[in-house]
């Protein structure tokens, strides 16, 4: 792209602040952690519902960003940069998107319904590849941000593109479509994803067709709701396994671990064997032969390149590798957009300030090799990477580009050398192409445990946290609880991101967990609820601020203080309003306000009590009471110091039942990690962990034959029981055995027979078809930690924080 601000200015309608509009635009971007910004960049701060990236603009700054896309000038900056002022900055993004793509001539498929869109877009991309030069939305980036930063991505040398759209609510394909305009449509599988957003399904339907609104054609599984949508001018393409009215007929079956499909189309009539059985996958790979046909290829092409289609794998996973490294592991494609991505997700994770990236060679990005190369040692200097190993004969041609590399023909000569390249206390990501199956050195890096883990998904904490923030007035802060490792989930990995969302506190439960996320770097003030006296020093050694609940307590620090001359040193008061746990009580306030009256050493930074009953509208009574005598005791103590803490009182279900009692500050704890105690709530937040395992072995028992200790489990038919690697030492509770708990496999239930052993326990999946290696959820989105909660007759609190520290965690992000 060759725009300078200047060019930019009119495109998006936009007054422009600033002396030098004649800087050409290189790289444009909403993400104010890239390491890619530069004085070329143009960074478009956007405005969420909680999340206002204005806020970030003077960091930039510092970093060298010199031009803005804004909707006001944060005071005191005007002179400092190029500044282009709009009135909505995501739709001036879009606008730009749009004019943007308006310059380019040719095929671009678009791909909107529930399911599948981004398995067809990759599909569609290994299927095509080797004809054209592709440009297509990397990851799942189908939003009203993610379409338009992948569309700005298409350069000159592209031929074809492949975008998906993905909507919640009513309006927004309006502006996809404007951005895509895609020529060729794709509705794949329309389930019932975000119904919130809409009415009823013909409406969510409606809105997804308007993507096609400007199409040649639309492919489509043949249905006549459907087609009672459809503008009459767009042609259709459709097809059907039932239906011998579409276009195209298809008929399957499965022979052993493939499905058939005899494919009757208006040319003709041809097999093919695809590698797969379930439903979906079938659907989606029929999708993408519906395209090939349409695009005129011939049956044997089709069947030589669709036999060899793969599961898809979307995410970005961070792992533990051996020798003290992580692992970021995104060994399923290779190209220059998803390298941008996952370098900037490497540096959202600073494990190690060591970077390693072992790289493929790089395919369809669209630039001649010598430019390609060029640009990606530009990127890895950008990110700081130390050290680069390239896999590839193209790569290892040119090598020379970059500072430190190492350089090896293909993926075997690595494995042969690993060894010697002494992996040890760094980051690294792992990026290739699929054909070099770099899975292989995933699993020879990747540190070995056991086969259960805990996977933590990123993007369900930033949601639940701009949940929650939605509901708190402009002003009132937001200290998040990061007791017990976060609830279960980690507790450094969270914090970080918590960081990052910029809330105004953490609070942990005890000094050693303050201690380990300021040791990693954690910036934030952190509150700490049970400082016992033991730990007043390193709680100052560590910045940490202590909740002070007893005149003793205070005594002693205020002692310790004073030995060590600190001045104002910041502690947070806790009132026992009714909860009978941890404060002061009425009649000590006179003690506490002349003690604190007479020193210097700290300050009260703020003052906090806990409702006992938030969660539970029975007693409302006694919450409202508690946050009157709240009121009445904290007003004493402010007004006899004349001091203006902080004051808070509401945990997550505070937040949501009593709102009037936001006072300058809330504690979501439990709501982040997506359970609320409310069931109206609950559908509202997203899954975090989900504690999965895989099958050991299978084995079939006849009738009579019993399972485990105590024969507690007797079959009554001939039964298949598979055994898991996990067990009340992982943190599943005993009373989960002998029928009372399942867990999911393939997504259907297989009851827990017999009783859990310490680390194992066995199902039955007599009616389930699976196989030993195949993955197993304990809990996550079926069964919730909810459901196991009640089976349990416990809280979900205990699950969560119950799993143990032997279960591996892993961080990813969609
Ligand atoms: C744990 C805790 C919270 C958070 O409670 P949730 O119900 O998880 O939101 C808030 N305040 C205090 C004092 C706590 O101990």
């Amino acid at each position: 792209m060759v725009l300078s601000v200047k060019n930019i200015a009119p495109m998006i309608r936009a007054k422009r602040v600033g002396n030098h509009p004649s800087i050409l635009i290189d790289n444009i971007t909403i993400d104010s952690r890239s390491q890619q910004n530069s004085a070329q960049t143009l960074f478009f701060a956007i405005v969420g519902p909680n999340n206002d990236a204005h806020d970030y603009i003077e960091e930039l700054l510092d970093k060298g960003v010199r031009n803005f896309v804004v909707t006001h000038i944060p005071g005191g900056l005007v002179e400092k940069a190029n500044f282009l002022v709009v009135e909505n900055t995501l739709e001036a993004l879009q606008t730009f998107a749009a004019s943007y793509r308006s310059q380019f001539d040719f095929p671009v498929i678009g791909i909107t319904g529930s399911n599948g869109k981004t398995i067809v877009k990759e599909w569609l991309n290994f299927l095509l590849g080797p004809d054209y030069n592709i440009i297509r939305s990397p990851k799942s980036y189908n939003s009203q941000v993610g379409v338009p930063l992948s569309v700005i991505a298409i350069n000159e040398q592209h031929n074809l593109g492949i975008f998906e759209a993905g909507i919640s609510t009513i309006g927004e394909m309006e502006n996809l479509e404007k951005i895509v305009r895609p020529t060729i449509g794709i509705l794949t599988n329309i389930g019932s994803a975000h119904d919130e957003g809409f009415a009823n399904i013909g409406e969510k339907m409606k809105e997804k067709l308007k993507l096609f609104s400007h199409a040649k054609v639309l492919i489509y599984n043949k249905n006549k709701s459907i087609e009672a949508f459809l503008n009459p001018k767009v042609q259709r393409f459709s097809w059907s396994c039932k239906d011998d009215d579409a276009d195209v007929f298809i008929s399957k079956k499965s022979v052993l671990d493939k499905t058939q499909l005899k494919i009757k189309h208006p040319q003709g009539e041809f097999e093919i064997k695809i590698p797969f059985q379930d439903d979906a996958s079938v659907e989606n790979a029929i999708q993408c032969i519906m395209v090939m046909l349409y695009l005129n290829y011939d049956g044997k092409v089709i069947e030589s390149r669709v036999e060899l289609l793969y599961p898809v794998e979307m995410r970005l996973k961070v792992k533990n590798g051996i020798n003290h490294t992580t692992l970021i592991d995104d060994s399923y494609s290779s190209d220059f957009q998803s390298l941008k991505i996952a370098l900037d997700f490497m540096e959202s994770q600073k494990q190690y300030k060591k970077r390693a990236l072992i790289l493929s060679d790089i395919f369809q990005s669209g630039l001649a090799n010598d430019e390609l190369y060029s640009k990606v040692s530009q990127l890895v200097i950008s990110n700081k990477i130390n050290r680069v190993i390239g896999i590839g004969e193209m790569i290892h041609k040119y090598r020379s580009k970059f500072v430190n590399c190492l350089t090896f023909k293909n993926t075997d000569a690595f494995m042969a050398a690993i060894d010697e390249l002494d992996f040890g206390y760094e980051t690294i990501l792992i990026k290739g192409a699929r054909s070099f199956h770099f899975e292989k050195i995933v699993s020879a890096l990747e540190e070995k445990t056991h086969e259960t883990v805990l996977e933590i998904n990123l993007n369900a904490i930033s949601h639940n946290l701009n949940f929650f923030k939605a509901k708190l007035k402009p002003r009132t802060k937001l200290m998040v609880m990061v007791k017990a490792f976060g609830y279960g989930n980690g507790g450094f990995e969270i914090a970080q991101l918590l960081e990052h969302h910029k809330v105004d506190y953490l609070g942990v439960a005890f000094a050693d967990e303050g201690i380990t996320l300021k040791n990693h770097g954690i910036k934030l003030p952190i509150m700490v609820m049970n400082p016992e006296s033991t730990s007043y020093e390193a709680i100052i050694q560590h910045h940490l601020e202590p909740e002070i609940y007893s005149i003793k307590g205070l005594n002693a620090f205020l002692k310790i203080a004073a030995q060590k001359k600190l001045k104002n040193y910041p502690i947070h008061l806790k009132l026992d309003t009714g909860m009978h746990r941890l404060g002061f009580e009425v009649e000590q306030l006179d003690d506490l306000i002349a003690i604190l009256k007479a020193q210097k050493t700290v300050h009260v930074k703020s003052i906090l009590s806990h409702l006992a009953t938030s969660d539970d509208l029975q007693h409302h009574e006694f919450a409202l009471s508690q946050i009157e005598l709240f009121e009445q005791m904290s007003m004493r103590l402010m007004h006899e110091l004349s001091m203006k803490p902080i004051r808070h009182i509401l945990n997550t279900s505070g937040i949501s039942n009593y709102p009037k009692a936001q006072y300058n500050m809330v504690r979501l704890g439990i709501g982040l990690y997506g359970i609320s105690n409310d069931p109206e709530e609950q559908p509202y937040l997203e899954n975090v962990g989900t504690l999965k395992s895989i099958i050991s072995q299978l084995r079939t028992i006849e009738a009579g034959e019993s399972v485990g200790y105590g024969r507690r489990f007797i079959a009554e038919r001939k039964s298949v029981i598979a055994t898991i690697p996990i067990g009340y030492a992982d943190g599943i509770s005993r009373h989960l055995g002998n029928g009372v708990g399942y867990v999911s496999i393939h997504g259907a239930h297989a009851p827990i027979v017999g009783s859990v052993c310490m680390d194992m326990l066995m199902v039955d999946v007599t009616d389930i078809s699976c196989f030993e290696g195949d993955s197993v959820v304990i809990f996550g989105e079926d069964p919730t930690v909810i459901t196991l909660s009640e089976k349990l007759k416990t809280i979900p609190y205990e699950i969560l924080t119950g799993i143990s520290q032997r279960v591996k965690r892993i961080f990813y992000r969609e």
